[in-house]
């Protein structure tokens, strides 16, 4: 695996359209309290890939609230494109993250220096990886599926390793698909199986 998965647009496109249907599927469903879900995106502003890359519809993160009066309950889909309230986009943190697994300090810099983020920044999301996703009710349940055990100290990059894809970027992308329950606190829908 290497960085230059992330200067291809197709990478984004197909991500945006996982996102779209993921979301599509949350306003068909309704607010459990049957009322109609209303758009209420939240602003993104995602760093560390070439603008041009990305393609439209990246400045925003869907989300919707209840148009019923008394509910207003907001509703987040699940996405493969935000970890969270990250500035930086889901791919950017399980690539990086993985290749700085067991990179010495002249590459992990150049991993830095390509995307921009600091020492601290690359810090931040190894952390995110091995103390807040492992603590998910997600993955508690979900490590039992992987035999032998998936390494924690080594996620991302002991998970992206049990995608084979003959594509690289593929298997970014089934990575994201498989995290994505963690990135929504409202996803009690979503089956911890897709
Ligand atoms: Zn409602």
């Amino acid at each position: 695996m290497c960085l230059k998965i992330l200067e291809d647009s197709r990478l984004y496109v197909l991500l945006l359209k996982i996102d779209g249907d993921l979301a599509e599927g949350e306003r068909v469903a309704g607010c459990a309290c049957g009322g109609a879900l209303h758009r209420a995106n939240y602003p993104r502003k995602p760093r560390a890939v070439a603008r041009g890359t990305l393609p439209e519809g990246y400045d925003r993160r869907h989300s919707f609230c209840c148009a019923e009066d008394g509910c207003r309950k907001r509703r987040t889909p699940a996405s493969v494109r935000f970890l969270g309230r990250k500035v930086y986009l889901g791919a950017v943190v399980a690539l990086v993250t993985a290749l700085r697994h067991g990179a010495n300090a002249r590459r992990a810099a150049e991993l830095r220096r390509a995307i921009g983020a600091s020492r601290r920044t690359l810090a931040r999301w190894r952390a995110w990886w091995k103390e807040t996703f492992t603590a998910t009710p997600f993955w508690r349940t979900a490590r039992a599926r992987w035999v032998p055990p998936v390494s924690e100290a080594a996620l991302p990059a002991s998970l992206l390793e049990r995608f084979v894809e003959e594509d690289d970027a593929m298997r970014l992308v089934l990575l994201l698909g498989f995290v994505k329950p963690v990135t929504t606190t409202s996803g009690g829908r979503i089956s911890m199986g897709d």
